[in-house]
């Protein structure tokens, strides 16, 4: 933990004194713009990438940057979508893949997950997506391709969460994907699937 403690004194010392006002105003407003869906990976740092201001950007990270189609039911990741969206009112939503995906790796190469069985039944959120590049060679480009079709089918999923149909119907809110390059910082922003989803980017 030492260097997570130095960090927060550097934070103390040299980040929040110029940006204290903005918390001052934050600490009796959050609305976010966005909500920013993305993988749990370290590498992949959603406010970095944006270069966005604390208060923009409501986050969700899973393994993968998943979204479980809706269900009955209460779980963390429809919870934070709902708040996000019925509650804060974001007009905007990005789900964001990115390369070197370990979960898309491990899918794309057919990892063996035993000892990970969690990992293993959470990975079938990306059944849509592996089925469609079945026909795709296995190696890197099978898994740049995987990842890909992940944000297409995980904004598919995220239309059947009912505060996100909802706000599509009024307009109120669009719906982008991204992929992500770690060894580039480039952000390719992925075209509209035809009739798949409601994407725009
Ligand atoms: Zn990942």
């Amino acid at each position: 933990m030492r260097d997570l403690a130095q960090g927060v004194a550097r934070f103390q010392e040299n980040v929040f004194p110029a940006k204290q006002g903005l918390f001052a105003h934050l600490a009796a407003h959050h609305a976010p713009h966005t909500l920013f869906i993305g993988c749990s990976d370290a590498r992949v740092v959603p406010e970095l990438i944006t270069q966005g201001e604390p208060g923009e950007l409501f986050v969700v990270r899973t393994a993968g940057n998943l979204v479980p189609a809706y269900t009955p039911g209460a779980d963390g990741v429809t919870a934070s979508i709902e708040y996000a969206v019925a509650v804060l009112g974001v007009t905007d939503i990005v789900v964001c893949g990115h390369s070197a995906c370990g979960a898309m790796t491990a899918l794309a190469e057919g990892h063996d997950l035993g000892g990970a069985p969690v990992v293993a039944d959470w990975l079938r959120h990306a059944d849509a997506a592996l089925a469609r590049t079945a026909g795709t060679e296995a190696g890197p480009r099978k898994v740049g391709a995987l990842v890909r079709q992940n944000v297409y089918a995980q904004l598919t999923n995220l239309t059947t969460h009912p505060s996100v149909a909802r706000a599509l119907a009024e307009k109120k809110v669009t719906l982008h994907g991204w992929v992500f390059d770690i060894a580039t910082g480039g952000v390719e922003a992925l075209d509209a699937p035809g009739a798949d989803t409601a994407l725009a980017s």
